[in-house]
């Protein structure tokens, strides 16, 4: 039997709202696996929702976040407080340093406005978060269904066939993705951070609502989506860094 088994969420009292559901899910990401072998990819505003979550259930998480080098000062400061705000380790994951030396050599430092941002994402975010991936069985996102046309499916949890290849270790076992958010609303994720003092990015006071790398983000606009201020100058369904291209594929065979 694998975690994936352990709860049917479809069988869950109808009065369980999407907090308690939430709650639900942590625990169980949290208390199925051995310790150090689940981790929270933390990076916005719903990761710290996240964490916020875990520590109200007196629960420990381990924390992982990807450092490309291209963040803008606003976020490193965010992670510092968030660390400081919760007393949270956080591990910074650190680019693939072979891979990124070569893409600069050969292309330059800001190719993704050409060639699209699969190659930079690859070495700066994917690589890193693929070795990380390795030695773990599951791991938890903040991602929500209302994020973007790719992401509009995301269940509550999945296998991660994307990365699940990383570990000898842990074959044939699946890599288990938590995604404990998907059915909260942008609105959801604020008034809990208003409710509850949860810390956010400064960015977010000026404009900014999806935050990635400082080259490939930009504020939006009243009534423009939020995921329209990240790789603005690309289409809609291949915004995703590699961290969630299984989401793209979903899009792709719905
Ligand atoms: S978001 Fe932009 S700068 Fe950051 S890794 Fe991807 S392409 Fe590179």
């Amino acid at each position: 039997m694998t975690p994936l088994d352990q709860v049917n969420l479809s069988e869950l009292p109808s009065k369980n709202t999407r907090l308690e559901q939430t709650r639900l899910l942590l625990q169980e990401a949290l208390t199925s696996f051995e310790p150090g072998r689940v981790a929270l990819s933390f990076s916005g505003a719903e990761d710290v929702v996240l964490i916020d979550l875990v520590q109200a259930l007196g629960l420990k998480v381990d924390v992982f976040s990807l450092d490309t080098g291209r963040l803008h000062e606003e976020t490193y400061q965010f992670i510092d407080t968030v660390r400081e705000h919760y007393r949270q380790p956080i591990e910074m994951l650190y680019l693939d340093p072979a891979g990124v030396q070569t893409l600069v050599k050969e292309k330059g430092l800001f190719s993704f406005y050409r060639d699209g941002h699969g190659e930079c994402c690859g070495v700066r975010k994917v690589a890193p978060l693929r070795s990380k991936l390795a030695k773990l069985d599951a791991w938890i996102t903040g991602q929500r269904q209302d994020q973007s046309i790719t992401r509009g499916n995301i269940p509550l949890r999945e296998e991660d066939t994307n990365f699940a290849g990383s570990s000898a270790e842990r074959q044939p076992s699946a890599l288990i993705k938590f995604n404990p958010l998907s059915e909260w609303t942008s609105a959801d994720i604020w008034n809990y951070i208003r409710e509850h003092e949860v810390p956010y990015n400064a960015l977010h006071d000026q404009g900014f609502v999806s935050i990635g790398c400082q080259p490939c983000t930009r504020s939006v606009g009243p009534f423009e989506h939020e995921r329209a201020g990240r790789w603005w100058w690309e289409e809609a369904t291949k915004k995703e860094c590699g961290l969630h291209s299984q989401n793209i594929i979903n899009v792709v065979q719905a």
